[in-house]
């Protein structure tokens, strides 16, 4: 069953100086989710999030909490927190003192303040860290500061700007399961913003792509990847062969040269589309039973597959395949008809 809607965002309007960049953003997000904004620098991201806190004020449109209208309320007032990339932590106060500076805030008793801090620094995972000095805590244990001194006050929402950022990839992993087992066991909404993909698809249950101040498609993880809308979000989220292609009728589509099988139906007689191949879903056969023929070009050896550029044409495909062909070989290719997800062209 879906959560009622907690935050909603109702045409939203922000200019800095004049030029646009929300121009009017709306959607609405569900209680005890998990949400990510994804989308390249600069298209809006961190805005709309600032939005939510309460940090921009948009020149138009509503900012909903639980039904409340909550567009021209200051920060503190709203049941929302924000862990910064930055961690934002106090150098002067010790690990408690950050943890439990949100409680002191609203009077709360010496005991309880107790413990719950010690009760949160357990969550994060630094317990024993209390009588530490932020300052000769590693960047991971720093952001676990940050993270709980959000979290201190069971905010309804936790607002989190690329909060890994800083991290080395192996950390980074670790605290994305961390960051994802926290917001199940705490059923806190978590909105996150990141610019990389393959964070989105590991945390969230929503993402939300952006670009130019835009929404380009809303959907889970796997919707996300596997019926991108458009190019852009096929582009962006993973590696792809996005091809120009005529829909001859339903279930038969023309591109790179030839007709293929498809699951599509619905477009008009002819339409133009663009189709979208994912290159672990390109099976390589010997050229001779292949429906496309292809020259290697090169062979880069990825960890778990090889990723192979494949000159056909006029096109350059990239595959992923887990034997390696060698470099000026001709190969054939197969795509499945349910490999192949078909957009219509955009002008
Ligand atoms: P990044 O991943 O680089 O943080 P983002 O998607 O979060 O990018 P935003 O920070 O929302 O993008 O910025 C969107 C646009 O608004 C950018 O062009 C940015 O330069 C501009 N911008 C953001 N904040 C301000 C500000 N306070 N004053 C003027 N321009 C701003």
């Amino acid at each position: 069953m879906e959560h009622p809607v907690v935050v909603s965002l109702q045409d939203i309007v922000v200019d800095f100086d004049g030029e646009p960049v929300l121009t009017g953003l709306s959607l609405d997000i569900h209680d005890k989710e998990f949400v990510t904004f994804l989308g390249p620098s600069g298209c809006g991201k961190t805005t709309t999030l600032r939005v939510i806190g309460g940090f921009v004020q948009p020149k138009s449109g509503r900012v909903l909490f639980d039904g409340q209208d909550i567009t021209n309320l200051p920060p503190y007032k709203r049941h929302v927190n924000t862990v910064f990339q930055k961690y934002a932590l106090f150098p002067h106060l010790n690990v408690f003192e950050n943890v439990a500076f949100g409680l002191r805030l609203k009077s709360r008793d010496e005991k309880a303040i107790r413990s719950q801090v010690l009760q949160m620094l357990e969550v994060v995972g630094l317990k024993g860290f209390e009588r530490r000095r932020v300052t000769t805590l590693s960047g991971g244990q720093q952001q676990r500061v940050a993270i709980a001194r959000g979290l201190i006050n069971r905010p309804r929402v936790l607002l989190l700007d690329e909060p890994l950022g800083a991290l080395d990839l192996k950390l980074r992993k670790e605290m994305q399961l961390e960051l994802k087992r926290l917001q199940q066991a705490l059923e806190i909404t978590f909105i996150y913003v990141t610019h990389d993909q393959e964070e989105a698809l590991t945390m969230s249950d929503t993402v939300v792509v952006m670009n130019g101040g835009l929404i380009q498609q809303i959907g889970s993880p796997e919707d996300i990847y596997n019926e991108p809308t458009n190019a852009f979000v096929a582009d962006f989220i993973g590696e792809s062969n996005i091809l120009n292609g005529v829909m001859h009728r339903d279930f038969l589509v023309e591109f790179a040269g030839r007709e293929f099988t498809c699951v599509d139906k619905g477009f008009a007689p002819n339409q133009l589309v663009q189709v979208v191949v994912r290159p672990e879903d390109i099976q390589v056969v010997p050229a001779i039973q292949g429906q496309l023929t292809g020259v290697v070009r090169d062979v880069i050896f990825k960890g778990v597959h090889f990723e192979m550029h494949v000159e056909q044409g006029d096109f350059e495909w990239i595959i992923h395949s887990t034997r390696a062909s060698q470099p000026g070989e001709m190969i054939g290719m197969c795509i499945g008809p349910d490999e192949i997800h078909i957009m219509p062209r955009e002008e």
